[in-house]
């Protein structure tokens, strides 16, 4: 086995209080239950597998939660297949985690209100539109996934990185900043990725399980997103009706990953997917460029995120969601006139097609 220490640089933008608060909660307690969000991303996943490893090492026993299936591309990740889609109120536990999501909503109901007052709640985040939801909030707004302040947890409770665990912390970094390219991947973060190398995490086999596996299924829901793709001036967007969603076979809690599929739109620098729900609402998706913030409109529309990658969801039908979204996003957009092309050139860009 091969094991490392974090003794890095990366816990020094923590305040070593609130690295030490987590820290004694997960040494005090031994049943932790962690909780990854819906729609599980590599992120919340990875870390939520990560940090069960870790705690395995001290002795805890740790359950992990989340109301939706782990998805294929990091269901071969070590303890994936230990989650459970929910737990009873009365479940035999003494400490909540809650991984990657920035209020307590986004626990997907696993996080029972009974538990309030009657077991610690540790935040471990880095949305910028965290709430401060835990009795004590690992959260950082600047990390590029939730995989560094976890790290630096991991690493102040003094328990040795191995390659299991590396694998898992590189699928939640390599992830969230879709394989080193999002403009949060400082140099700190490429350093991380080298450590986790080292620690013996599999870099080349998370590219390629979890970055560069796409299930058949979904390659045939982006060629209907495709198909469907707007553009007017900056802005991109594709609906996906419902019963397009039903000919595919494909879930609710699938969204396809199309949020990052049109975050690529070269014209764009705001981007949108609308994606019906049997419920009768609307999950959106929202991407921006660099130096545009779409975490505003989230949030107006109760979800959150962060400044370029957003998501809420809206009740009503996609063209109740794309009324609501859509003027938000110009607004967005507004704010930076002059910039990117002008009147005639959005023109010749604009391809709306008479079917849609
Ligand atoms: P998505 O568009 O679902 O890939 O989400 C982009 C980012 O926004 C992720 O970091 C999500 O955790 C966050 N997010 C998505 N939907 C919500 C929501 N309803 N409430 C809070 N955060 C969200
Ligand atoms: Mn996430
Ligand atoms: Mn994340």
């Amino acid at each position: 086995m091969t094991t490392t220490s974090m003794t890095t640089t990366m816990t020094s933008s923590f305040p070593a209080e609130i690295l030490h608060r987590a820290a004694a909660l997960l040494e005090q307690r031994r049943r932790p239950l962690l909780i990854s969000h819906p729609r599980p991303d590599g992120d919340t996943i990875g870390c939520a597998l990560a940090l069960r490893l870790a705690l395995l090492q001290i002795g805890s026993q740790p359950l992990l939660a989340c109301v939706h299936p782990i998805p294929e591309n990091v269901a071969y990740l070590p303890g994936a297949e230990t989650y459970v889609s929910d737990v009873p109120e009365d479940v035999d536990i003494d400490l909540v985690i809650a991984v990657d999501m920035s209020d307590l909503s986004r626990t997907g109901g696993i996080y029972k209100d009974a538990w309030c007052g009657k077991f610690p709640l540790l935040v471990i985040d880095h949305h910028a539109t965290n709430t401060a939801f835990g009795d004590v909030n690992l959260v950082d707004p600047d990390a590029a996934a939730t995989a560094l302040p976890l790290a630096a947890l991991i690493d102040a409770l003094g328990i040795p990185l191995t390659g299991d665990m590396a694998t898992c912390l590189l699928a939640a970094v390599l992830t969230d900043t879709r394989g080193l390219r999002t403009s949060n991947t400082t140099p700190e973060v490429l350093r991380f990725v080298g450590q986790l190398i080292e620690a013996g995490g599999d870099y080349a086999g998370v590219m390629e399980k979890t970055l560069d596996s796409i299930p058949y299924r979904q390659m045939r829901g982006w060629a209907v997103a495709l198909d469907r793709l707007q553009l007017d001036g900056q802005l991109a967007w594709a609906t996906f009706p419902l019963a397009e969603k039903i000919a595919l076979g494909i879930e609710d809690h699938d969204d396809l990953d199309l949020g990052n599929l049109l975050s690529r739109v070269a014209e764009a620098k705001v981007m949108a997917t609308f994606l019906e729900m049997r419920d009768g609402t609307v999950k959106v998706s929202l991407r921006s460029r660099p130096g545009y913030n779409v975490a505003w409109i989230a949030k107006v529309l109760e979800g959150g995120g962060h400044h370029q990658a957003a998501g809420c969801s809206v009740t009503g039908d996609l063209d109740a969601a794309q009324a609501r979204v859509l003027p938000l996003a110009r607004q967005e957009l507004a704010q930076h006139p002059g910039e990117g092309l002008g009147a005639a050139d959005s023109a010749t860009f604009a391809r709306v097609s008479a079917r849609r």
